[in-house]
C-alpha cells in the first residue's frame, strides 16, 4: 500500500531542518574540529580554531545562526516509488514553502541571501527561497531527505575539471586547493566527484559532502577500494600544504576527504570539486508518512570543552581616535581588539559608492570613512535585545577591486574582512600605508557579541547589505596585511608547509 506523505508534514520537516542546522553543527563536524584543536601547533590557527568552537557552542546554547551567511538551501530527495503525496502543492513548491517558514521564523530570522535573477537586477528574494532541488526516484515507500545550508564563500571555490584518464587526480587536488584561498573559511570537508560527464562529476561532488566525517576510521583499517586510497592520499598531501584554519597556516585543512563515483566515457574523467567550510550545516531524516520528521538535538556534552578568550598580548585600538601613523605601526599577525565606531559595507555598498564618486554626486551625507575602517558583513537580522545578529566577517577578495578607489578617494584607512587579499588590493594597501585585519569566518554569533550598537547610516533599501554603523566593544581581528604588504595568508601556509614536511609523523595522523 502506498504511504501517504501530507503536505504540511513535509513543509513542518523543512522548516524545523533548516532551523535546526542553523545553531547546532553537525556533532562529527565538532568534534573533529576539537580533535584540529587539540593537535594545532600553530597559535593563529589554533586560536581560530577556538573561536569557531566556542562559536558553536554558544549557537547551540542561544539558537542563533552559525553563521551570517545562512546559505542556500540544497535538497536531495529520494522518492520511494510506493510514496503518494497530498498533491495541493507540487513537491518543490513545499520544499520551498518550508524553506520560507525557517528563514522568517520570528525567533530565530535568518538571513535571506537568495537573488533573482542572477545577473542585472538581483534583487533579494526577501525569504530565501527557492532551494535548489534535486529528485530522485528510489524503491520503497519513504521519502529520505538530505538538507544542506551551504555558505556562499565556500561554494564560490567550487572548481571543475575534466583530467586526462592517465592523468592524476591527486596532482590536481594538490596544485588546485592553494589556488581556492581561504575564503572557503577552512577547515572543512572537501567533496570531490569523479565520472559521469561534466554536471553529473558537480552534482557528485556536493552529494559527497553529506556523508559522515570517518576518515580516521578509514586511517585505522586502512584503505579497501581505490577510491579509499585516493582519499587517505589527498587528506594526508592537503594537509601537508599547511594551509590551516582561516588559511593562517597550521595543520589541519580538511577534516575528511569524500569521494563519490559514477561510470564514465572512456576518453573522460570528469572531477567536480567542493569544500564545505566552518558553518558545515546537513542533515539527513526520512518520513514515512507518521508525521513530520523529529529531529533529536545534539547534547552539549558533546561539543569539546573549548573557551576562547582573547589573547593576553591582544593591542586594544580606540577606533575613534585611529590615525594612519597608528594603522601603518600593526605588524602581520598582530592580534587587535577593536573598540568604538565601525562602518560596514559589502559588494553592493561598495558598487554604489563607486557610482556615486563616479557621478560627482559623493558619499551619502551620513558616510565619511574619513580616518575610519569598514567591515566587509551582511549581518543577520536581531532578535530580542540584540543589537544585530551574527555578523562574521564576508570574503574580502570581492571588494579588491574597490580598494584603491575606498583608499585614494574616501580617507578610509583599513578593512576587516576574512581569508586573503588579492595582488591588486596588496598594492593599495601598501602604497596608501593602510591595513587589513581579518576576523574569524563562521564564528559570527562570538563576533557579534562584541557589537553593542548598531544603526543603518546609507542604503537602507539594500537590507543586509546596507551601510551600518556599528559600536564594538573588544572586537576580535587579526592583522593580515601590514602597511608594508606583507600579508600572513602567504607567509603562515608558507612557514607551516616547511614545518610540517620536517615533522617524522603526517600531522592527519596524530589524533
Ligand atoms: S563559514 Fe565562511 S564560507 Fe561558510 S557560510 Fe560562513 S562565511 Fe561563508
Amino acid at each position: 500500500m502506498a504511504t501517504l506523505i501530507k503536505q504540511d508534514d513535509l513543509i513542518q520537516s523543512i522548516a524545523d531542518a533548516l532551523q535546526f542546522i542553523s545553531y547546532y553543527h553537525p556533532v562529527d563536524y565538532i568534534q573533529a574540529v576539537g580533535k584540529a584543536y587539540e593537535r594545532e601547533q600553530s597559535e593563529a590557527a589554533k586560536d581560530a580554531l577556538a573561536q569557531i568552537l566556542t562559536n558553536s557552542r554558544m549557537c547551540a546554547e542561544g539558537h542563533r545562526p552559525i553563521c551570517q551567511d545562512t546559505g542556500a538551501v540544497v535538497v536531495f530527495l529520494k522518492v520511494g516509488m510506493d510514496v503518494r503525496f497530498e498533491n495541493k502543492m507540487s513537491l518543490d513548491e513545499m520544499i520551498n514553502q518550508g524553506v520560507r517558514q525557517a528563514y522568517l521564523h520570528p525567533d530565530n530570522k535568518l538571513r535571506a541571501s537568495m537573488v533573482s535573477p542572477p545577473i542585472g537586477p538581483r534583487k533579494n528574494t526577501s525569504d530565501n527561497t527557492p532551494a535548489i532541488i534535486y529528485t530522485e526516484l528510489v524503491t520503497g515507500d519513504k521519502l529520505e531527505i538530505a538538507i544542506a545550508a551551504k555558505g556562499g564563500g565556500s561554494e564560490n571555490k567550487s572548481k571543475f575539471t575534466v583530467l586526462n584518464p592517465s592523468d592524476s587526480l591527486v596532482d590536481w587536488v594538490v596544485k588546485t586547493l592553494p589556488t581556492m584561498g581561504a575564503g572557503w573559511c577552512p577547515p572543512g570537508v572537501l567533496g570531490i566527484g569523479l565520472g559521469g560527464t561534466a554536471e553529473k562529476a558537480m552534482l557528485l561532488a556536493k552529494e559527497s559532502l553529506m556523508a559522515p566525517i570517518d576518515i580516521h576510521k578509514l586511517q585505522a583499517r586502512g584503505a579497501q577500494s581505490y577510491s579509499e586510497e585516493l582519499r587517505l592520499e589527498i587528506f594526508d598531501k592537503v594537509n601537508a600544504l599547511g594551509i590551516g584554519a582561516q588559511g593562517l597556516g597550521g595543520l589541519t585543512t580538511v577534516v575528511d576527504v569524500k569521494i563519490k563515483e559514477y561510470p564514465t566515457h572512456a576518453a573522460s574523467l570528469p572531477v567536480g570539486m567542493i569544500p564545505n567550510c566552518a558553518a558545515t550545516r546537513h542533515i539527513e531524516f526520512e518520513l514515512d508518512g507518521s508525521g513530520p520528521a523529529i529531529l533529536t538535538p545534539p547534547s552539549l556534552d558533546d561539543w569539546p570543552d573549548v573557551t576562547w578568550q582573547a589573547s593576553d598580548s591582544s593591542t586594544r585600538v580606540n577606533l575613534d581616535k585611529l590615525t594612519a601613523e597608528e594603522v601603518a605601526s600593526w605588524k602581520p599577525g598582530q592580534r587587535l581588539l577593536l573598540n568604538g565606531k565601525l562602518l560596514t559595507g559589502r559588494d553592493a555598498a561598495h558598487k554604489r559608492i563607486q557610482e556615486l564618486l563616479e557621478s560627482g554626486e559623493g558619499l551619502p551625507k551620513n558616510v565619511d570613512f574619513t580616518n575610519r575602517l569598514i567591515y566587509y558583513v551582511g549581518p543577520v537580522d536581531p532578535v530580542g535585545e540584540e543589537a544585530v545578529g551574527p555578523a562574521g566577517p564576508t570574503t574580502a577578495t570581492r571588494m579588491d577591486k574597490f580598494t584603491e578607489m575606498m583608499l585614494s578617494q574616501t580617507g578610509l584607512i583599513g578593512m576587516v574582512g576574512k581569508a586573503e587579499r588579492g595582488p591588486v588590493a596588496i598594492e593599495s594597501i601598501k602604497r596608501h600605508k593602510a591595513a587589513y585585519l581579518m576576523a574569524v569566518g563562521g564564528a559570527a554569533y562570538l563576533v557579534s557579541q562584541a557589537i553593542r550598537s548598531a544603526k543603518v547610516v546609507a542604503f537602507e533599501e539594500m537590507g543586509m547589505e546596507a551601510i551600518y554603523e556599528f559600536g564594538v566593544v573588544d572586537m576580535p581581528v587579526t592583522v593580515a596585511v601590514d602597511s608594508c604588504g606583507t600579508s600572513v595568508h602567504k607567509t603562515g601556509p608558507a612557514e607551516w608547509q616547511v614545518k610540517i614536511a620536517d615533522m617524522t609523523f603526517p600531522p592527519s595522523h596524530n589524533t
